[in-house]
Formats: structure tokens, C-alpha cells, sequence
């Protein structure tokens, strides 16, 4: 579940992408999320041939770019949703 903050929402809309906050639904504890696919992935998973980029990456919630890349965190995930 990636949670998904106000100041996310003010973000997509600046960027022109208020798409985004249709693709939000309801999260843990009252919050809100992003959608997420049928295997458990964020829907914006993947790019076109490069299935492991964010296909939002410039305007991609906060939390995300707080992830950090290659953690123990970041490699069990990549292996419980997709399996490497
Ligand atoms: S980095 Fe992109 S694909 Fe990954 S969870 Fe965040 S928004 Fe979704």
C-alpha cells in the first residue's frame, strides 16, 4: 500500500497531472493510496520494456522517492511481486 498525502495531490495537480488522483484509492487507516494491480504492484509500475521504472517518476508520491533503492525493504518487495 503506498500512501498517498495531500501535499502528493497539490504535486500532481501542478504538474498537470490530476489524472492521478483518479487512480487514488482509500488506504490504511483512513488515508489514501495508489491502485494497485491484481499481483499487488502499484499500477504505475513499468514503462515500456523496463518493467521495474515508475512510469510517474517526476511526480511520484513522496514516500516513494524516501524508499530507499536497493534496501532490504526494496528487494523483498521486488521478490514478493515479482519474483527478482
Ligand atoms: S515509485 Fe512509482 S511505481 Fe513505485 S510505488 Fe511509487 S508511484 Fe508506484
Amino acid at each position: 500500500m503506498i500512501p498517498v498525502t495531500a501535499e502528493d495531490l497539490v504535486r500532481f495537480k501542478r504538474a498537470g497531472r490530476s489524472d492521478l488522483a483518479a487512480r487514488i484509492v482509500p488506504g490504511h487507516f483512513g488515508d489514501e493510496a495508489m491502485e494497485t494491480r491484481s499481483d499487488g504492484a502499484c499500477v504505475h509500475l513499468g514503462r515500456p520494456g523496463l518493467p521495474h521504472h515508475c512510469s510517474i517518476y517526476d511526480v511520484r508520491p513522496a514516500i516513494c522517492g524516501d524508499f530507499e533503492r536497493g534496501s532490504w525493504q526494496c528487494l523483498e518487495a521486488r521478490r514478493s511481486v515479482i519474483g527478482k
